[in-house]
């Protein structure tokens, strides 16, 4: 913990020169001269100059491999926020790079993160976006955070909790999803210092008393490791060295899991680096070969990387007298990614594939900020993050042996949606290590999951999904599905919509060349056809105020060569809104029907009918959004396609299916009291499940079979007298 070493810009300078990479020492130098001066007079809560906190920071950077940039970067990270020096004055000496870099770390500083829950998740975003645009930004924040913790003492008390709390919950996350070991271990050990100091100092205790005990143990067993690898054939002599388990790490496998000390088996932990994945193997067999392996302790990180990308195998031996202890085994690239994560690009940049890992390793921040993009409800918001960003996650696997990584708790759906999002709308079923399960199983670590898909092209999502689906990709792709769901309606409306403007602006395009015509725009707004086009005009994904103008000047430039004037849009006098028509659909019957599947009617609500291209009449409830969405369009060419409609006089005969939702206090016999009333009612169940709700509760949903509202409604009233129900509520489900 002791870490009051002083940094000046010599001892910088002189690391500067033992590295291997190039640096461009002069600017270096000059980004320290230019914050010195800045920040002359300013002091820290310890009593140093200021100037010794970003040199700390730039050191940290540098043992990190990270480059001239970001290393000037952190010198001057804090001048723009705490000096009268202006990010201009930045630029214009440091350039566009280093004023970026700055920038970013300013606009993190300036987010107090640490307040209402809600709060939190928000700023947690924020970071994420910065970090998103260059990663550079947030790994200054992150040995920003790093020095500030180790100086933390100097605070006052209760701002040391609240930033321990801040660093446990936020930085060291981030700190592990970008694979930065060294940066994550310390900053959980000296977060957990400050949160529970009482438990740090008892595991401290026991590491200390068993000190020289571990040490002897460990160097015996490199010893004979490296005694049995001389027989042996390497490209390079590897490197054996014995490996200390951070206090958090021991922490939390004894209290958190549960173990007592003598079962936490890593603390001895012996790690082997090689050349080569297959000696790596090679290795493995070795001490197997001359240690005994406890079972069920071998892990394959290297066939199955873990999300942040690290690899290698771990497997647990007994040593001699029977002592446990771990082997990690990994080629030095693995070693590079393990200790330094998304850092090791500027570390090692000729070494590893760059690119692709850090694409890969930032796949994770754009799902949950398109997570967030999807979502407006702060709460799942929090949620989201808080999943995502937790630390353990499982692999699960593909019957082909492809790993797809989720977080704990996922269920079937979210598993079938991450494969792909057809596939997830078809699943109506499947199958772990070859056992049927329903498809809110949660799915465990190391499962074989594969997916049953229904062939009907027809099969979509049921809303309940949107319950047991635990990521917000897969609720979000549930949510898209509805809203294409009424894709038919949109484009009729968009359609109409764009002929009407088309008229307006006197744009007169023959209809084999509006595709042609449009071109640029499909291709702006991800559009595949036409029809795609109309559907976003339809949902209001595409504005036409923001696009006609452009459309106009297109359609001048193309089509008039006589450069006429552009002229205003007219107004059509027959345009007017039209009152809705009044049409009568007596005998529905005799036309093609389908009930929508936003609202699901049933015979006895009050309805009203959409006609559809080649697909009949679409039968909406009255008060359903996506037709109160439609009449406060108030689209004349679409109004025209709503039309009156009613059930035949005589109630149908033939039953419907419908959901029910009934929400209980969860006691024995609630599902046999509830299917006992359906079953006296006579109303067949179709499928039905129930949940135990963390708070108490239980809820029962179900498709069923009914003849009408009136049956439903007494159904409703029967299920509400039943003992300690809360609610009964009619889901709105789709047809199987
Ligand atoms: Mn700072």
């Amino acid at each position: 913990m002791i870490n009051d070493e002083v940094y000046t810009i010599d001892l910088l300078i002189q690391k500067i020169l033992t590295e291997d990479k190039q640096y461009d020492l002069s600017k270096i130098i000059t980004a320290y001269e230019f914050a010195a001066k800045a920040h002359e007079g300013q002091k820290r809560s310890s009593g140093q100059p200021y100037i010794i906190h970003p040199l700390a920071v730039a050191f940290i950077l540098l043992e990190l491999g990270m480059d001239t940039d970001t290393i000037c970067g952190a010198m001057l990270h804090d001048v723009v926020e705490d000096t009268p020096v202006t990010l201009d004055e930045v630029r214009k000496r440091f350039g566009q790079d280093v004023a970026m870099l700055v920038d970013g770390v300013t606009k993190l500083n300036k987010v107090p993160i640490f307040n209402r829950e809600e709060q939190q998740a928000e700023n947690v975003l924020k970071m994420l976006l910065a970090m998103s645009q260059d990663i550079r930004v947030m790994i200054i924040k992150l040995c920003d955070r790093l020095h500030n913790m180790r100086t933390l003492r100097y605070r006052p008390d209760h701002k040391q909790r609240n930033t321990a709390l801040e660093t446990m919950n936020i930085y060291a996350p981030i700190a592990h999803r970008l694979g930065i070991r060294a940066v994550k271990e310390e900053l959980e050990d000296l977060a957990f210092h400050y949160l529970d100091p009482y438990a740090y100092a008892e595991i401290e205790h026991i590491l200390e008393i068993k000190k020289e005990e571990r040490e002897a143990f460990i160097t015996t067993i490199k010893e004979r490791i490296a005694q049995r690898f001389s027989d042996e054939d390497f490209l390079t002599p590897p490197q054996i060295e014995g490996r200390v388990k951070s206090v958090y790490g021991i922490y939390k496998k004894i209290f958190i899991n549960h173990k007592s000390i003598e079962e936490v088996y890593d603390k001895y932990a012996v790690r082997i680096i090689v050349s080569t994945v297959a000696e790596c193997y090679n290795v493995l067999g070795l001490i197997h070969d001359m240690f005994r392996p406890i079972p069920n302790r071998f892990k394959d990180y290297i066939s199955t990387p873990k999300a942040n990308m690290y690899q290698s195998l771990h497997t647990t031996v007994l040593g001699r007298e029977g002592i446990p202890f771990e082997v990690q085994i990994r080629t030095w690239d693995m070693h590079a990614t393990a200790e330094y994560g998304i850092a090791a690009h500027w570390k090692y940049k000729e070494g590893i594939q760059g690119r692709d890992k850090m694409e890969q390793r930032l796949a994770w921040v754009r799902r949950v900020i398109e997570a967030q993009q999807a979502s407006d409800d702060v709460e799942e918001i929090v949620r989201i993050i808080k999943n995502d960003i937790a630390p353990e996650e499982i692999v699960v696997m593909t019957p082909k042996g492809d790993s797809v990584t989720l977080p704990v708790n996922s269920t079937i759906i979210d598993y079938a949606y991450r494969i792909h999002s057809e596939i997830g709308h078809k699943t109506i079923g499947a199958k772990v290590d070859g056992k049927i399960v329903s498809l809110d199983y949660q799915l465990q670590m190391g499962e074989i999951c594969e997916i049953v898909t229904s062939k009907d092209p027809g099969k979509g999502p049921s809303r309940s999904w949107l319950e047991i689906a635990k990521t917000n990709e897969a609720k979000s792709k549930i949510r898209a599905w509805f809203k294409r769901e009424c894709r038919e309606e949109n484009i009729v409306s968009g359609k109409s919509a764009l002929d009407r403007e088309f008229k307006r602006y006197q744009i007169h395009i023959p209809a084999e060349e509006l595709e042609a015509f449009l071109a640029d725009d499909l291709k702006r707004h991800h559009c595949n056809s036409v029809d795609d086009f109309y559907a976003a005009i339809g949902y209001g994904g595409i504005l036409l105020s923001k696009i006609m103008t452009r459309l106009r000047e297109r359609y001048i430039r193309n089509y008039k060569n006589t450069a006429e004037t552009a002229q205003a849009p007219t107004v059509d006098p027959n345009e007017k809104a039209r009152s809705t028509s009044s049409i009568l659909f007596d005998d529905v019957e005799n036309c093609v029907i389908k009930y929508a599947q936003c609202c699901n009617p049933l015979p006895g609500d009050d309805i009203v009918g959409f006609i559809t291209r080649g697909h009949g009449i679409s039968v909406h409830r009255k008060d359903c959004v996506n037709y109160d969405a439609a009449m406060k369009r108030n689209d004349p060419g679409e109004a025209e396609r709503w039309v009156n409609i009613q059930w035949a006089t005589a109630p149908q005969t033939t039953s419907i299916q419908t959901g029910i939702e009934v929400l209980g206090t969860d006691r024995i016999g609630l599902v046999h009291d509830i299917t006992g009333v359906l079953h006296d009612m006579r109303i067949p169940i179709i499928h039905s499940s129930s949940r135990n709700l963390k708070n108490g509760n239980a809820l029962f949903t179900a498709a069923i079979s009914i003849a009408g509202t009136d049956q439903l409604k007494q159904l409703m009233e029967k299920l509400k007298r039943l003992p300690e129900i809360i609610s009964v509520e009619r889901a709105v489900q789709r047809h199987e």
